[in-house]
């Protein structure tokens, strides 16, 4: 299993030539970011935006507007939240249904393995007053996908975002509710995606087109039958189902409409934190933080997506911290020295904690886990001194020239 036979499309645009933003964290490596001619990442330039030239009270009127021309009286939901019980969702269902006056329908695309802190959030979540449909995928495929996954992308959390991208506007087609509200515009925070950035939500043909664009689900299901990862006796077709969008051409002539809370509403995680945990029983990371980062209130449900960031790690050379870092730096919490400083602590340790299940779940020797791992090592990145692999540019060597020159 070498990186030759990746079907991933993301490390295929890497550049070659390692650099990092000169005001946050993150470097060029991350997929779609741009830098400007200052050295900026667009993620920065977005955050600035949102300090200086967003009008917010016109945002907000905007989605005033919205609410009054789908909000229903008939007894029937109005708008659907994915939500899984975490601080970010909670807050956007919460918020619509208290001060916007909708009745929301709350959908989870279950976690892999809860944790404990997981199921304790979802179920707090729950007991604060949403109606919620909780949707488990068939499991043998489900674990059988992200096997494939790990070694066809490097990543078996792959399956996870298909359904909990798809999932949502099935039960909207279904249930004949028009608007489905995500928390983030993740291509404008996290990216700085410039075309993306005016956007209220995703226009359909953008969001098919990043879809099919990618790895789709039959693309890893094909790629799992080659290798006998995947037997045909393992699911049917009908289980693929919420893994892929619904026919576009049908979302659009039902009127049903993606949005970002994160366009009518300044994003700040850390404002979310504080906000579920006063209003829908959210509690943090009860270890104190989450392995590889240093903080304590982001994405706690699953016990395998400590896997996702570490191999988006060896990946891109940037880590879980990084990008909890180059947040804090936007927005104010943190300098870009102590974000530098709490990079070189923890970005990239091992999630060690859930290793053993991670491997139980998709049936391979700790052996094959770091065959596959270490083969998504770019040599741009990486350098493998007898058995030690060691980050060729670390954001922390950077620092140190800057202060030698
Ligand atoms: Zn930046």
């Amino acid at each position: 299993m070498s990186n030759g036979k990746s079907i991933d499309q993301q490390i295929k645009h890497q550049q070659t030539i390692i650099r990092f933003c000169k005001k946050c964290v993150v470097s060029n490596q991350r997929p779609r970011i741009i830098f400007d001619e200052d050295g900026v990442c667009s993620a920065c330039r977005y955050a600035e935006e949102k300090n200086s030239s967003i009008d917010w009270a016109l945002r907000k009127s905007k989605l005033e507007a919205l609410c009054d021309k789908y909000r229903r009286s008939d007894g029937r939901y109005d708008i659907i939240v994915p939500c899984s019980g975490g601080k970010d969702a909670s807050y956007v269902a919460h918020l619509l249904k208290t001060e916007y006056g909708m009745h929301p329908l709350t959908i989870t695309w279950a976690p892999f393995i809860y944790t404990d802190i997981g199921r304790q959030n979802y179920d707090a979540f729950i007991n604060s007053g949403f109606s919620n449909l909780l949707c488990h995928p068939n499991k043998i495929l489900h674990r059988k996908l992200a096997r494939t996954a790990f070694e066809a992308v490097g990543d078996a959390w792959q399956p996870f975002t298909y359904g909990q991208t798809s999932y949502a506007f099935h039960i909207a087609l279904g249930m004949d509710i028009k608007l489905v509200f995500f928390g983030e515009n993740g291509e404008a925070e996290y990216s700085g995606a410039s075309k993306t950035k005016e956007w209220p939500g995703m226009p359909w043909d953008y969001w098919s087109e990043q879809y099919f664009k990618g790895v789709t689900v039959h693309d890893l299901v094909r790629y799992g039958l080659d290798k006998d990862l995947i037997s045909v006796k393992d699911f049917d077709e009908s289980d693929l189902t919420f893994y892929a969008p619904p026919n576009i051409e049908v979302l659009k002539e039902r009127d049903i409409q993606f949005h970002w809370l994160g366009y009518y509403h300044k994003w700040l995680p850390q404002e979310n934190y504080y906000y579920s945990a006063k209003n829908t029983g959210f509690c943090a990371n009860p270890d104190g933080r989450s392995e590889g980062t240093y903080s304590k209130y982001a994405s706690l449900d699953d016990r395998l997506d400590g896997f996702h960031y570490y191999l988006a790690y060896l990946k891109f050379g940037i880590g879980r911290a990084t990008s909890d870092a180059a947040h804090e730096i936007r927005d104010g919490h943190i300098t870009r020295e102590e974000g530098i400083a709490l990079v070189k602590k923890f970005d990239g340790e091992f999630p060690k904690k859930y290793f053993n299940e991670f491997l139980d779940y998709l049936s391979i020797s700790e052996e094959q886990f770091w065959h596959i791992a270490n083969s998504y090592r770019p040599s741009h990145i990486w350098t493998n001194n007898e058995g030690n692999w060691t980050l060729k540019h670390p954001i922390w060597n950077e620092a140190e020239q800057l202060i030698d020159a």
